[in-house]
């Protein structure tokens, strides 16, 4: 608008004021448009919007209220000025009651007119500009509205807990999970007080982390335990939040839940000590027996240390096994085993364990039996994977067995697996030592497992193998009377995402 030229209509049915005002308001840089009755001001006044329109109020074909009333239900924000012999001047009067401007009676100088139109045209660029204004404002407030839930979205998203508070101890903002991380009963709202809310602990944390901001610490972390026993550990960083001056006006934290890291951590730190321990075992002992050689403790006759020869080579024996086994869990562990999936008989496998094994079972005088149902399907397997599940569990059942017992292998289809079976009549074991059979390095200890020799990372790495199948393992077993092994395995293969 400021640009163009202001747009004056002038409808009146004198030719003379019409002309008169045309002229006046082109020198004031107006442009003027005119309407000599008052239908024709209607239809043009109709058409375009003006800034300004003077209406003659008395016309013949029509007078300048109905004018107005027209032009103004068409385009309100136009100034209308009603002008009048001051035999009219009540209506005119009356005119500015139904939305006309002002009212000018005539006569009128030049001086007088022009500044009463003027006046209107600065009254009209007012409310246009107040119009734009507000229109901006709602704009802005529409755009912060939307940023706002835009940024809700993202905090409720997050899985952490997440929340602001004020320097009054307020919380500003906090998503769902900040809720349920601390199991309150109500919903956090904006303006709940911290000391309200969370425990004496985290209060003091937030205390800590508040007053270490304030000394320039940007961002401050604290790890503790909120239920014992590795149950749920928590991990709080607290950062300041800052106004574009750079002062503090608020801190926001986040919370999240390392429980599962912290366990890995731990699982990490017990397996290294578990390791360490059985490996110095039999080093200390075929350490002791080199000792007592050297030292000739049983005199020159080699063949007075056999016994000790033979110790030690069945101590190091047993740590070359469980380096193979370590080896084995750790590049399963790293993903670097290559498997070779193949359809695979279950029969050939177990007879050619057996076969492997036969020595030890007949220096037991065990007997060995298999079963298989007459369409056993063959299994998508690894070989060498398969083979190592079946000579661990055999090899379980004659090392656990008893002299003269009995092991016994059956195989079935079951829906869409195959169902294994590997039973033994040994020394069994206890239902609370069931539970923890398949975890790394567990071994029951008791007078009869003294003497036999093993890693205790066997069926762990059985279970493992199994499950990366899709199949699963299970023990039934009574103390005393023997075990049963029981695995099943799907009989195609389902590669893992
Ligand atoms: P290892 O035999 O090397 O000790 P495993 O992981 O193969 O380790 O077995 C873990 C423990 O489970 C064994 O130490 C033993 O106490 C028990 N166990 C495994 N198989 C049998 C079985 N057939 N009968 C009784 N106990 C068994």
């Amino acid at each position: 608008m400021e640009d163009s030229k202001p747009r004056l209509l002038v409808i009146d049915d004198e030719l003379g004021m019409r002309e008169g005002i045309r002229r006046i308001f082109r020198l004031e840089g107006y442009d003027v448009t005119v309407a000599e009755n008052g239908s024709d001001g209607v239809a043009i006044g109709s058409e375009q919007e003006f800034d300004v329109a003077l209406i003659d109020l008395k016309m013949p074909d029509m007078d300048g209220l109905t004018v107005l009333r027209r032009l103004r239900d068409r385009f309100p924000d136009t100034e209308y000025m009603i002008i009048t012999a001051f035999a009219g001047i009540d209506t005119a009067v009356e005119a500015t009651k139904h939305g006309a401007y002002t009212y000018i009676p005539k006569p009128f100088t030049p001086d007088q007119i022009v500044f009463e139109v003027n006046r209107a045209l600065g009254k009209r660029r007012l409310t246009l500009e107040t119009r734009e204004l507000r229109a901006e404002q709602e704009r802005r407030l529409l755009e912060i509205s939307q940023e706002k839930s835009r940024l809700r979205t993202i905090i409720n998203a997050i899985n952490d807990a997440v929340f602001v508070t004020n320097l009054e101890d307020e919380i500003v903002l906090a998503n769902p999970q900040t809720r349920a991380l601390f199991d309150f009963p109500s919903t956090i709202k904006a303006g709940d007080k911290i000391s309200d809310l969370f425990p004496e602990e985290v209060i003091g944390l937030i205390r800590e982390a508040q007053e270490k901001t304030r000394q320039g610490i940007e961002l401050v972390s604290h790890e503790w335990e909120m239920r014992p026993n590795l149950e749920l550990v928590v991990q709080m960083k607290t950062a300041p939040v800052k106004d574009t001056e750079g002062s503090i006006i608020g801190f926001v934290s986040t919370i999240q839940d390392v429980t599962q890291l912290k366990r890995l951590d731990m699982q990490k730190s017990q397996f290294v000590s578990m390791v360490a321990h059985e490996l110095k075992a039999p080093v200390a002992a075929v350490s002791g027996y080199l000792e007592s050689m050297h030292g000739q403790l049983l005199g020159d006759d080699i063949a007075a240390y056999a016994k000790m020869i033979h110790r030690s080579r069945e101590r190091l024996q047993a740590l070359i096994d469980l380096v193979n086994d370590l080896l084995n869990i750790s590049r399963r562990d790293l993903g670097t085993i290559r498997r070779e999936i193949t359809a695979v008989h279950i029969p050939e496998i177990v007879e050619s364990t057996q076969e492997l094994l036969q020595g030890e079972m007949d220096q037991r005088t065990l007997a060995f039996t298999a079963e298989y149902e007459d369409a056993l399907p063959t299994i998508d397997v690894d070989r060498d994977e398969f083979t190592r599940v079946i000579t661990n569990l055999i090899s379980n059942a004659i090392k656990y067995n008893r002299e003269g017992g009995r092991i016994r292998v059956h195989a079935a289809r079951e829906d869409d697996s195959v169902r294994i079976a590997i039973s033994d009549t040994g020394i069994g074991m206890k239902a609370e030592e069931q539970e923890m059979l398949f975890r790394q390095f567990y071994r029951i200890k008791n007078d009869e497992t003294r003497t036999i020799p093993g890693t205790g990372l066997g069926l762990s790495i059985v279970k493992q193998i199994v499950d990366s199948y899709h199949g699963n393992i299970r023990v039934e077993s009574r103390w005393g009377e023997g075990s049963t092994f029981v695995l099943r395995i799907p009989v195609r293969f389902v590669e893992e995402d």
